[in-house]
């Protein structure tokens, strides 16, 4: 029998731990619980956890820079943080700092619901693991990341650095250069630093320009689990990969708000600034 994934929880208010810790337990976790920030990084340096679930507010040390410590220990890159957060200006701020945690829930929240959010992260991320370069193999032919697309690179990218391959995954839409293996994308050839999630949108938007994504449609095919997250999740997504774009190209705005329904790349883009 596999061993119970480790949740670690650094939550200073017992009753919402306990809470936890019995939903966690009943659903086949492992709970570690630490009512304090500094419990938490030495249970973390003792043992990164299969996740880590934050409340922003603890007694010594704010989650977010309980976050930044943890992100800096031994084993942290392969270890998906949730957030808890109790006001909404805590969500912008989960949202907009671009930490690269991997979701956040509001209080008060259901505990069923954390539990699933729990399960749903860490499956997106034993996915992400196992099928790191998947990609879909033509931009063309579907309208969006398709999950259940097998992954196009088979062999490992050991080649990477040396020959292109017939199918080059750089591409040049407009001033947008989309490098699918890498994972980048270059905008009037500046390299732009995306957050996953950023990273996500823009090439789809950039893969079919003009063509409208409801924010339904990109919180399924960039969110790969759309009850994971909502819709503002993708408003407040946008609007830091407007901020990045902007500071390249400050007379552009390649994306198109359609009120009430989503976004688009606008099509006529100027080929240089
Ligand atoms: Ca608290």
């Amino acid at each position: 029998m596999p061993p119970k994934p480790r949740i670690l929880i650094a939550e200073d208010e017992s009753a919402i731990a306990d809470t936890l810790r019995y939903v966690l337990e009943t659903d086949g976790f492992l709970p570690v619980w630490c009512p304090t920030a500094a419990e938490a990084i030495a249970r973390f340096r003792a043992e990164p956890p299969a996740l880590a679930i934050l409340d922003v507010g603890l007694p010594d040390m704010n989650g977010f820079e309980l976050f930044k410590r943890l992100q800096a220990l031994p084993g942290a890159a392969a270890v998906p943080m949730l957030f808890l957060t109790a006001r909404s200006d805590e969500i912008d701020r989960v949202v907009g700092l671009e930490l690269g945690a991997d979701d956040y829930v509001a209080k008060p929240f259901s505990p069923r619901e954390l539990v699933a959010r729990v399960r749903s992260i860490l499956r997106r991320t034993a996915r992400r693991t196992d099928g790191e370069m998947a990609d879909e193999p033509d931009a063309g032919a579907s309208n969006g990341m398709d999950r259940a697309t097998p992954p196009s690179l088979s062999s490992p990218p050991s080649s990477s650095d040396t020959v292109a391959p017939a199918s080059a995954p750089v591409s040049q839409r407009g001033p947008f250069q989309l490098d699918t293996e890498r994972m980048q994308i270059r905008y009037y050839g500046r390299p732009l630093e995306l957050s996953r999630y950023e990273y996500g949108l823009l090439r789809l938007l950039v893969q079919r320009p003009g063509r409208v994504f409801t924010r339904d449609e990109l919180l399924q095919q960039v969110w790969d689990d759309a009850s994971d997250s909502f819709d503002r999740t993708v408003d407040a997504h946008v609007k830091t990969l407007r901020a990045k774009l902007r500071a390249i190209a400050p007379e552009v705005e390649p994306i198109r708000t359609l009120r009430g329904t989503g976004y688009a790349l606008n099509e006529d883009l100027p080929a240089s600034t």
